[in-house]
């Protein structure tokens, strides 16, 4: 999109009609997965700093900067239909034809399926479960994936990992050792444990979940250092197991 492509996109946008909350729902959204409406109410820029963001997607053949972008993805191997990446909304039915079909090259898409809100289920971690992912009131329950209270593929993944380590000690009456929390592994089992049950959210891996350096360095240098420590620590524990 060119600036005035994308500026007229965003009034439209502001402009469009959403469904309207039923009394049950909370307008509490996930910060990694807001509705691209809601982003639009942040400020113009918002989206061109978060879905819509062009760097590194110059014109293939032209060379052309783009002020923003719209990213489609393939949903099917012959490649018939795409889905626009990043782009959660709760706007009607008949609005997101309407704004999407503003998109440059969309004016004639076909809408297979159109958006709407998902929820995700998780469990309030830091008053239910303990360090193993076990439920604290019923011992040999374990509990793993996004419903444990993580966010994302490979958080579930890693928490469906660690549920099945610690439910084949418990059956073999072996002792729990949590993962040290300097590794990606511990900084969530913290996370699930240690945050205060009244603000409870789901959370992605992130070095703010991790405990603070030791050692004071320059911002560059600490991913790296985070990184070698945390392999460090996580062979030595797997060492243990
Ligand atoms: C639109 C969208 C986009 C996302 N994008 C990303 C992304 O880009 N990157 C990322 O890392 N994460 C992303 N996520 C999050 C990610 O998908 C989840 O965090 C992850 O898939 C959770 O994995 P899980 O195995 O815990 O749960 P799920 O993948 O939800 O699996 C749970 C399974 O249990 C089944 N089930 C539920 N109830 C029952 C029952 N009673 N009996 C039997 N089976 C049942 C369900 O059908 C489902 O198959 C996205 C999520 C959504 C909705």
């Amino acid at each position: 999109m060119s600036e005035e492509q994308y500026l007229d996109f965003i009034a439209l946008l502001g402009s469009a009609k959403s469904v309207p909350l039923k009394s049950f729902e909370k307008t509490k959204y996930f910060e990694g997965c807001l509705p691209i409406e809601v982003m639009c109410e942040r400020g113009q820029e918002t989206l061109r700093f978060g879905p819509m963001k062009p760097v590194g997607l110059d014109h293939p053949e032209t060379g052309e900067k783009a002020h923003a972008v719209v990213q489609l993805r393939a949903e099917n191997r012959d490649k018939t239909m795409y889905n626009l990446v990043g782009f959660q909304t709760k706007l009607t039915y008949p609005e997101q034809k309407r704004v999407f079909r503003t998109i440059p090259g969309l004016e004639k898409a076909e809408f297979v399926r159109l958006g709407s809100i998902h929820r995700n289920t998780f469990i309030c971690a830091p008053e239910l479960l303990d360090a193993s992912l076990q439920m604290k009131k019923r011992p040999g329950l374990f509990l793993a994936g996004q419903l444990s209270g993580v966010e994302g593929y490979v958080e579930s993944t890693a928490m469906g990992l660690l549920a099945g380590i610690n439910a084949s000690r418990f059956l073999a009456e072996k002792p729990m050792i949590p993962p040290p929390a300097a590794t990606a592994l511990g900084a969530l089992i913290n996370h699930l444990t240690g945050t205060d049950p009244k603000h409870f959210q789901p959370s992605n891996v992130n070095f703010g979940l991790f405990p603070p350096l030791e050692k004071k360095m320059r911002k560059r240098d600490r991913g790296g250092v985070r990184a070698e420590q945390a392999l460090r620590l996580l062979e030595e524990w797997r060492q243990k197991l």
